[in-house]
């Protein structure tokens, strides 16, 4: 806990909730932010512990065991061991309250800092009986992935990261163990960088997926950011480690209407198209055995057209991406409805390909040796 706040990531628990149920095992300071002149924090102290205490929203206002505090910002701050329970679910460090400006809801933001937030991290991202090396190279690529993102995005905001694999998947103590923190540890402060656009080495938007099927892709073809060690490379060693079914994944099919029904919803400009009658690959990367779709063009029924990212085509129709699992596939119309066939992989494919993380540690390749096999040209720095 004795890293600088500058570092402290700031996790996004809940969102627009009204209620939550916080629990801890030791007593807790309650900090009330005053944000209106004269500034002024004023501290309570709460000794209800290991019973569930209800924070609610009522007139605006944020009540702890029906005592009202009158500023839209609460710190709840544990004692040793700094540990809370929201939701059912333990995390490590602070718990910030803030009411949104309609005043009708409140998010919840987990205040901890870098190591505990990873450890929470590489637990939900990795299977922690992997080799030590894979597990370190994970924790440094998600070092670097949530500094990436708290520097990009997080100055307007009041979080850095969501929990989900929007971000990267955090679970709090409930990922933890002996090897990933072990990971963690050994790898304290250790980002990757590269060789910006204009000049300086600094930090990457480091992206990682579970399996790339056989080859990575170019940045550029999935998210439209350009940065030299975000290319593809080939990848013979996550089929090695996934299991056949989700190295392959098996045919999915889904009506027209429902694909045009998705479409719209995340992509309202598309209305004008129409239902959306045809699928045409606009662009694909070639791997000789396989491709990997890049852009899709959609033709309507009113005779207009339009093109999406494949990846951006695929998490608007399958947001959770358990079915439509990559875009490494062919697509068909089969009876009406469109099917995906020949599927690879799992994930967008860009930077790191995590199971083949674990099938070159198993050769003996060192967690340095993984990120600049992922991330060419990349290089380790210590951040703090
Ligand atoms: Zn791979």
């Amino acid at each position: 806990m004795d890293i600088e706040p500058e570092f402290w990531i700031r996790v996004l628990l809940l969102d627009d909730v009204t209620t939550c149920t916080l629990e801890t095992v030791s007593s807790f300071s309650i900090l009330n932010d005053q944000t209106t002149l004269p500034a002024e924090i004023t501290e309570t102290r709460c000794n209800l512990t290991n019973i569930p205490i209800s924070i609610e929203l009522t007139n605006g206002k944020i009540t702890i065991d029906n005592q009202t505090f009158t500023n839209e910002n609460v710190i709840i701050f544990p004692d040793d061991p700094y540990i809370f329970n929201l939701n059912g679910s333990d995390y490590r460090g602070k718990l910030k309250l803030i009411v949104n400006p309609d005043g009708n809801t409140f998010d919840a933001i987990n205040l901890v800092p870098p190591e505990p937030y990873l450890a929470g991290v590489v637990g939900a991202e990795m299977p922690d009986y992997w080799e030590p090396e894979a597990l370190k190279a994970q924790a440094i690529a998600a070092r670097t992935y949530c500094f990436y993102v708290k520097k990009r995005f997080g100055t307007n905001r009041e979080w850095d990261m969501k929990q989900t694999a929007a971000h990267q998947v955090y679970r709090g103590l409930s990922a933890e163990s002996l090897q990933v923190w072990q990971a963690v540890n050994e790898t304290q402060g250790r980002v990757v960088s590269c060789k910006q656009s204009d000049g300086p080495v600094d930090i990457f938007p480091s992206y990682y997926s579970s399996t790339c099927g056989g080859h990575t892709e170019n940045s550029k073809n999935v998210f439209g950011d350009s940065y030299e060690t975000l290319i593809g490379v080939p990848c013979p060693y996550c089929q090695d480690v996934a299991k056949p079914k989700f190295f392959f994944w098996p045919m999915i099919q889904f009506e027209k209407a429902y694909i045009t029904e998705r479409l719209l919803q995340r992509y309202p400009q598309l209305e004008r198209l129409g239902k959306i009658a045809e699928i045409v690959i606009a662009d694909r990367t070639n791997f000789g055995e396989f491709t990997r779709l890049t852009r899709i063009k959609l033709i309507g029924s009113t005779g207009k057209s339009d093109s999406l990212r494949a990846e951006d085509f695929r998490l608007a129709i399958d947001p959770t991406g358990r079915k439509l699992r990559s875009t490494v596939c062919r697509i068909v119309e089969l009876e009406g409805k469109w099917a995906f066939f020949s599927g690879r992989g799992w994930g967008h494919g860009v930077g790191m390909c995590q199971c083949g993380a674990q099938g070159l540690a198993r050769e003996g390749k060192n967690a340095q040796q993984i990120l600049s096999y992922y991330y060419p040209g990349s290089t380790i720095i210590s951040i703090y």
